[in-house]
């Protein structure tokens, strides 16, 4: 089994598609006390936090009020981001370990984390889940809420060039778990 070294503090970027199980991971290690719940952060919660519940789900709603919904959403998830990056940059100055439940697909939303650990001083690495395509087809059409065929897809297309991009991005570490990963995340702090 492989085993993964945590750093005491800083940050980590979960970065996978849409499927690709962020979140059923984060659930596992929060269930076996690797991590604390208080130790992840993630866009959909800040958005919840800043423009309460409406805003998590708008890609579920019907068309016509995703779009009177769409402009608010965009300030919302701006505002959300902003309080996000505060909450983490205070973290990281506190040398407190936090996870970033996100895609981080895209280069800019990676470099705004790597900056952002730079300016504190604490490492960042990367934990890449990377699950074939057909995999997370699968795990779309038995989702209660789909994301859809074509985004999944697109994701995927994303996700590819993601994963020849973060080698010179300035990681501290890059850890890219191929599906179904056997691994075991070790840390030298007790989280509890
Ligand atoms: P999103 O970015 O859309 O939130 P995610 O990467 O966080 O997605 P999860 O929410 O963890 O993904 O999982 C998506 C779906 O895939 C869920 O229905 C989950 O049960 C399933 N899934 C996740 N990991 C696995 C796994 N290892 N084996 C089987 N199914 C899985």
């Amino acid at each position: 089994q492989r085993e993964i070294q945590l750093p005491h503090a800083g940050i980590v970027v979960l970065i996978g598609p849409s499927n690709s199980g962020k979140s059923t991971l984060l659930a596992e290690l929060v269930e076996k006390d690797v991590i604390r719940a208080t130790e992840v952060v993630s866009s959909d919660q800040f958005r919840m936090l800043v423009g309460d519940d409406e805003y998590v789900e708008w890609r579920q709603r019907p068309r016509s009020e995703a779009d009177v919904l769409y402009a608010d959403y965009q300030q919302v998830s701006a505002k959300a981001f902003e309080a996000m990056e505060a909450m983490l940059a205070t973290r990281c100055r506190l040398n407190k370990l936090t996870w970033v439940d996100a895609t981080h697909l895209y280069p800019e939303d990676r470099g705004r984390l790597i900056e952002l650990a730079r300016k504190s001083h604490v490492p960042v690495i990367a934990v890449v889940l990377d699950v074939p395509e057909h995999v997370l087809l699968e795990r779309d059409d038995q989702r209660k809420h789909p994301r859809g065929r074509q985004r999944v897809k697109q994701q995927a297309q994303q996700f590819k060039r993601t994963l020849r991009a973060i080698r010179d991005e300035g990681f501290d570490a890059s850890y890219v778990l191929k599906h179904p990963y056997p691994v075991t995340f070790v840390r030298t702090t007790n989280p509890l």
